[in-house]
């Protein structure tokens, strides 16, 4: 039997689950190109581009970006002769069912697995406290906690549906976690 590696994944998990880190890593292991949305905002909002401009209120507040500029972003990220050949990782989209059915409607193939980082909301709380980026203030943090919880349940529905979805339990170190991500991937 040949085992071909998976070419397109998604990494979805509440903030705080280490979709940054073992994103990273995954995909510096497979030969992915790791498309972060949250780092391209974040580039855009230093640089104050255009796009960076119309953004960075929504990441300041902890509220999500609209749909439509997510999915101009993706598609342009997508479009990257780089990206094309390697494949990607995508971190922190889609992060909603609307944006998932968007990014797969007429395009089943565009997601070979979607890799879910489970975690407590208290220790993802706990773990963005102690990692202090700019938006990483204490109502903001609860802010967009509440706004995953009500975003993830329907994102991981559909991506059930669509037999995409891995689960991996993101509690413990991150050695240990990316070792589950690999077993998990490999038993697909
Ligand atoms: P992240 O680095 O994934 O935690 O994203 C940081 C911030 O960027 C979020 O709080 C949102 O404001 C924005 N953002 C990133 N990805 C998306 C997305 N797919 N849809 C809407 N907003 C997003």
């Amino acid at each position: 039997m040949t085992v071909t590696a998976p070419r397109h994944l998604v990494i979805v998990g509440r903030p705080g689950s280490g979709k940054g880190t073992q994103g990273a890593r995954l995909a510096r292991d497979l030969g992915l190109a790791h498309l972060s949305t949250g780092a391209a905002l974040r580039r855009n909002i230093e640089m104050d581009t255009e796009l960076g401009r119309l953004a960075g209120p929504y990441v300041a507040g902890g509220e999500l970006v609209p749909d439509d500029v997510m999915l101009r972003v993706v598609e342009h990220a997508l479009d990257a002769p780089e990206v094309r050949e390697r494949g990607y990782l995508l971190d922190g989209f889609p992060r909603t069912a609307e944006q998932a059915a968007a990014f797969l409607e007429g395009h089943p193939d565009r997601l070979d697995a979607a890799i879910d980082l489970d975690l407590p909301s208290d220790e993802a709380r706990r773990r963005l406290l102690a990692r202090g980026r700019d938006d990483d203030d204490p109502a903001v943090i609860d802010h967009r906690l509440a706004l995953d919880a009500a975003e993830a349940a329907p994102l991981v529905e559909l991506l059930d549906r669509a037999g995409l979805l891995v689960r991996v339990d993101a509690c413990g170190t991150e050695d240990e976690v990316f070792a589950r991500i690999l077993e998990a991937l490999g038993r697909r």
